[in-house]
């Protein structure tokens, strides 16, 4: 019986010749020409005009927090129900995650609930796309415009996504993306910020580059940065990557619609959405809710003695040991994300899975 691994990554088009470009011209730093290409040709492909390659999707986060200015004392509208890159990036700023729970059905922040929680403090909302769908975005872009807030996207998800037919990562004031292998294109580690607005993409991507001043002299600093860049080698990989992009994605909607249809009569476990009517599911990963939280510990455990991988849902951010530590969120509770935080799990679903190991995974959960 050969292990399944959660993901798998699918690297079957140009990677290795842009790659053995990248070691024979010697360019392997931040500084080669595969760098300005992904940026140019991904940002296009999401209709921006702005592309600023980062070391990874959480970097990215960062920066779009600070190139907004938001800091101190600042209130950022986000979800509960997320990886915690977002609201560590707003915490780390110094501003405070204002949280929203998250539909049962979607696993998406429930929009209705925003507007109850804006205040004269709140500075931005911030978006993220959960698993497969796009939040419902016509409120929130409603909200942003009447209550003079900034609007970012964290569609590290959603790479080639629409809502009404529009990009995802086309939204936010910046919009961030990730390219970590469990993504629709990889780049190994790697993200990127999107942008219209040629100040903010200068400012992104001075920030990106420890804040150095393109003006001023080398080596003198008014504010502080990181050094978040991406290689040469990363670019090269994920431009390969973006080439293929339109493959992955129908594989990704392959995989997706294979696992609803052999578990379409599976009892105690609700399924992904396949449809909404602004979106169709990328199904970014293949989770499942159990109806309790022992079944799905018992699942879990069965999929594992099997050599199947599985990784639990993400866990809610007013349940993390860190900000309550920091007296962030007491007593707070978000009944529909504690409850998929619970009993969610999912099931492999990277772009290298085959077809037989898809049949595999529904039989050990249909037993
Ligand atoms: C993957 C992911 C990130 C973080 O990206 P990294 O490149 O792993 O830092 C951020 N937000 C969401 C929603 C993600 O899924």
């Amino acid at each position: 019986m050969n292990p399944i691994p959660v993901n798998t990554p699918l690297l079957s088009g140009n990677e290795l010749k842009y790659l053995t470009e990248c070691i024979e011209t010697g360019w392997i730093s931040s500084e080669g020409p595969f760098i300005s290409k992904f940026e140019a040709n991904f940002s296009s492909y999401v209709d921006r005009k702005f592309g600023i390659a980062v070391s990874n999707g959480s970097a990215a986060l960062d920066i779009a927090i600070k190139a907004l200015n938001i800091g101190s004392g600042d209130e950022v509208i986000m979800p509960t129900f997320t990886i915690i890159s977002p609201a560590q990036s707003v915490v780390t700023a110094g501003a405070i995650p204002v949280l929203i729970d998250c539909e049962l059905e979607s696993w998406n922040m429930d929009v209705s609930q925003i507007e109850a929680k804006i205040t004269s403090k709140t500075k931005a909302i911030l978006v993220v796309h959960i698993y497969g769908l796009p939040v419902d975005m016509d409120p929130i872009l409603d909200l942003c415009k009447k209550h003079k807030l900034f609007l970012i996207e964290d569609a590290a998800e959603m790479h080639g996504q629409t809502y009404k037919d529009q990009k995802c990562g086309s939204f936010g004031d910046i919009s961030i993306f990730s390219f970590y292998p469990n993504k629709h294109i990889t780049t190994g580690e790697g993200g990127m910020l999107v942008c219209n607005d040629e100040n903010l993409a200068e400012r992104c991507k001075k920030l990106r580059n420890l804040a150095f001043e393109p003006n001023g002299r080398r080596f003198v600093h008014e504010e502080i940065g990181w050094n978040y860049r991406m290689t040469n080698m990363q670019a090269a990989l994920g431009l390969a990557q973006l080439e293929k992009i339109d493959f992955h994605i129908q594989r990704k909607r392959e995989i997706g619609l294979k696992y609803l249809n052999g578990l379409k009569n599976i009892q105690g476990f609700s399924l992904p959405v396949s449809k909404k009517d602004f979106a169709e599911n990328i199904y970014w990963i293949f989770g499942l809710v159990a109806e309790s939280e022992e079944l799905m510990l018992q699942t879990v455990e069965k999929l594992t003695e099997n050599k199947i991988g599985t990784r639990p849902f993400f866990w809610c951010m007013h349940e993390q040991p860190v900000f309550l530590k920091m007296g962030l969120f007491k007593n707070e509770s978000y009944p529909n994300a504690e409850k998929i935080a619970r009993n969610g799990f999912y099931v492999p679903s990277g772009l290298g899975l085959k077809d037989e190991e898809i049949d595999r995974v529904i039989e050990v959960l249909k037993s």
